[in-house]
């Protein structure tokens, strides 16, 4: 738990989403054994011999369990939309897509993204005694190197301590919003940078890390006595992880050697900063040890606001890696 705005303690929000079985799964006569028997718990039905039975539990509750039949709007409100719009109010968010390569983060993740973008034009058009200026910024982080996404330059960027800022990444391109199209401009030409240099979308997203950063500066268009809001900035980050299988800490020894050169730093970090962190905030957060969670520092923890989506594959042929994610999201709650 961390310690929020006013001294209460503020949970990061997990919840998990089960996509449905794609077609080639079906075609191969995979099936699933999991079953969402509530809004909050998710059970493993298939019979466990007894040796299994004893590593793992069959039943896993979280803030909030999607069934593969829920929309990705209905997954927005209710896991993702409070969190996010609080950079709204001047606080720090992050979003998190956690899971598998193929397990929906990324068909997550995007929706969410512009679902929020869409929720703050309609706040700003219903709030015109401010006023409001919409940064947009985009980084892909590949084998600890930092990308712009804004840039068709793709050489790696440093990061510098800032007195006042924190962690910033130099020459980071920030765009200022005009408008709606702007923004699914700007997301589009992410998309097709993020494949440039790799065989397929799936190489690339399997290993790196895409955070698209907004950051919303607001002021009252007339100073009102000594109101504190009358000035604000905050941003709200939506970050699409590597894939999971890059923390992978459950592979036989000969898997794990060949395996070795592919974990993933910044997951691996990232999994110990968020146990930390909802473990109370006592003790050291090894923030530095990775350029994921040194770029987020000032969006995890403290008075920020968190919450992680995990997706998970339905079917019993990864059934291991869908157990990791569960335990991951066991860890942050
Ligand atoms: P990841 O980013 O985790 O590798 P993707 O988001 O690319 O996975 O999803 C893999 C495939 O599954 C994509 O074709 C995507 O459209 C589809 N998919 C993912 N989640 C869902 C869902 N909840 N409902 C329907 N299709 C989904
Ligand atoms: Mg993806």
């Amino acid at each position: 738990a961390m310690q929020g705005l006013n001294g209460h303690q503020e949970k990061i929000y997990v919840s998990v989403r089960m996509r449905p079985l794609n077609e080639k799964e079906i075609a191969r006569n995979d099936v699933s054994d999991w079953e969402c028997i509530n809004d909050t718990t998710i059970i493993y039905r298939n019979n466990l011999s007894a040796s299994d039975r004893s590593l793992y539990p069959t039943a896993y509750t979280f803030d909030r369990v999607f069934r593969n039949n829920c929309s990705t709007r209905q997954v927005y409100e209710e896991a993702a939309r409070d969190v996010a719009l609080s950079a709204l109010s001047g606080i720090n968010a992050s979003i998190f897509a956690y899971g598998q390569t193929s397990s929906g983060k990324t068909f997550t993740m995007s929706g969410i993204t512009e679902y929020t973008v869409a929720d703050i034009y309609d706040y700003i058009e219903k709030h015109k005694e401010r006023k409001f200026v919409l940064k947009f910024s985009a980084i892909e982080i590949y084998n600890e190197s930092v990308r712009d996404l804004l840039s068709s330059d793709s050489s790696p960027l440093r990061l510098l301590d800032d007195p006042e800022r924190g962690t910033v990444v130099e020459k980071l391109i920030e765009e200022t919003l005009m408008d709606w199209s702007h923004f699914i401009e700007l997301i589009s030409f992410c998309e097709a940078q993020r494949q440039i240099g790799e065989t397929s979308l799936n190489e690339a997203s399997s290993r790196s890390h895409q955070i698209l950063r907004l950051t919303i500066e607001s002021s009252a268009r007339e100073f009102l006595g000594n109101d504190k809001s009358s000035s604000l900035a905050a941003s709200v980050n939506f970050v699409d992880l590597a894939g999971s299988e890059r923390a992978s800490q459950t592979l036989s020894a000969g898997a794990r050697l060949k395996e070795g050169c592919h974990i993933n730093r910044s997951l691996l970090t990232l999994g110990t900063v968020i146990r930390k962190l909802s473990k109370g905030r006592n003790g050291h957060i090894p923030f530095r040890d990775s350029k994921l969670t040194r770029i987020l520092q000032s969006s995890l923890g403290g008075n920020a606001r968190t919450a992680i989506i995990c997706t998970l594959s339905p079917a019993r042929s990864h059934v291991e890696q869908t157990r990791n994610t569960l335990l991951f999201a066991s860890c942050a709650k």
